[in-house]
Formats: structure tokens, sequence, C-alpha cells
């Protein structure tokens, strides 16, 4: 079974994924981790994200592995062997990530490793392209989102809390920015498929988007999820 959750940043998908991923006993992949450990790649090599032939031709020894923790099932990111999850959660790794994400090498390879990693496995992938690109088949889809402030209020109390004391106007003009770069990209665009169901996260916690996606996968029926037309 795959289930692909896309939307813009901010609006919950990490979270409501690893929530559902272990309700549902599925394995959770989050995609963006995957651009950011290229973003955070060429910035040790000293290359600009936007510089698309010299990070182009950085791919080729650019190792990204992903596993998860046997655990809590949260998700490893490694570059080259390291264990980078935390270094690629800042604000410009965020930029880089959205820049290299508009190169279509660098698509067409990551898209590949998330095929392949999802192989013979039952997935919860998120991302921008994973019902649209990813698995285009996939059994369930949902387009997760919500207003930029609120989206933005999340990512600043996210970094809080990590200790990166971001003002909140930096937040929500680098989630603009991303928000531009991401549906105005040539390749592959953020952009819900046309069969995913929206969830509008604004005055929803996440367990509640969960509890509804839930019913929604096991056919249990659900409060409906405030959809493109057609309510759960
Ligand atoms: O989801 P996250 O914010 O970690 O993603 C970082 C960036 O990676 C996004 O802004 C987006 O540009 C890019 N991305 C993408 N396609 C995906 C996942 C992420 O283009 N499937």
């Amino acid at each position: 079974m795959k289930i692909a959750i896309d939307g813009p940043g901010g609006a919950g998908k990490s979270t409501v994924a690893k929530l559902l991923a272990k309700r549902l006993g599925m394995t959770y992949i989050d995609t963006g981790a995957m651009y950011r450990a290229v973003a955070l790649a060429v910035a040790r090599r000293g290359i600009g994200a936007g510089d698309a032939e010299a990070v182009i031709a950085e791919l080729d020894s650019i190792h990204i592995d992903i596993s998860h923790e046997s655990d809590t099932g949260e998700q490893i990111v490694r570059l080259g062997g390291e264990d980078v999850s935390a270094q690629i959660r800042t604000q410009a790794i965020s930029i880089g990530a959205s820049d290299v994400s508009k190169i279509r090498e660098v698509r067409l390879r990551l898209v590949e490793l998330q095929r392949e990693i999802a192989r013979g496995r039952d997935v919860i992938m998120d991302g921008r392209d994973i019902g649209t690109v990813v698995f285009p088949d996939a059994d369930k889809k949902y387009f997760l989102t919500a207003s930029p402030g609120v989206r933005a209020r999340r990512r600043y109390l996210e970094l809080r809390s990590k200790g990166d004391f971001a003002a909140y106007e930096t937040c929500l003009s680098d989630l603009l920015a991303r928000d531009s770069n991401d549906s105005g990209r040539a390749f592959a665009p953020l952009v819900a498929a046309d069969d995913a169901v929206f969830v509008w996260t604004d005055r929803m916690t996440a367990r509640e988007a969960v509890d509804a996606m839930y019913m929604d996968i096991t056919d249990k029926g659900s409060e409906p999820i405030r959809s493109n037309g057609a309510a759960l």
C-alpha cells in the first residue's frame, strides 16, 4: 500500500504522516529530507544551490541513505555515512532545498531513490510531488494545506523548540518564497493531484487530521475532511 501526502511547507505533513504511519504499521518516508541533504552536501562544498550546472556535476558523488530507528520509526538521513538528520533542519537549508529541487536532474535522481526505498513496502510518503509524479497510482492521496500565517507560525515554533530564534516575519517571508518556488517551477511543481483529498489543517490538530485520515483509509467512515468537492 502506498499513501501519498503532499502540500506546502508548514502544513503539518510530516507530523501527520509520522503519526499515521505508526497507527497503520507502515513506513514513513520524508522526501523533503532528501532535497535538504542535497542542499547540505552542495553547501558544504561551497556550491550555490541555484547553480544548476555545478550541482548536477556533484550528484554522482552525493550518497544519501535513508533508514529508520527501530523503536520510534524516526527517519535517519545519512550523507556519505554521516547522520545529518539535525543539520538539514535549518532555515538556510530549507531555502537551499527549495533551490536544488528546481533542478530536473536532482528530481529524477531523488524520485528514483524514493521508489527504490518504497519497493515491496507499505509506505506513507510525504513531499510535493508524491501523488502526481512518484506514485501516481497511490492507494490514497492527500493534500494537506493551511493558510500562510498558520504555517509560518508552526515553522516559527518548531525552530524555536530547536533553539533557532528566527523572527516570525522571516519564517513567513521564507515560506512564501518557498511556496512560490515550489509552485512555480517548470518540472514537477507543487500541485494537488486531481484525485487528492484536501485536508485543511488551519483549525485541526495533528491528532484530528490523523483520526480523519485513518477513518478514511480504513473505510470506517468519518467526519468529512474539507476536501476539493468530494467530501469523505
Ligand atoms: O518538506 P520540506 O520542507 O522538508 O522540503 C524542503 C524542500 O524540498 C521544499 O521546499 C521543496 O522545494 C523540496 N521538495 C520537493 N519535492 C518533494 C519534497 C520536497 O521539491 N517531494
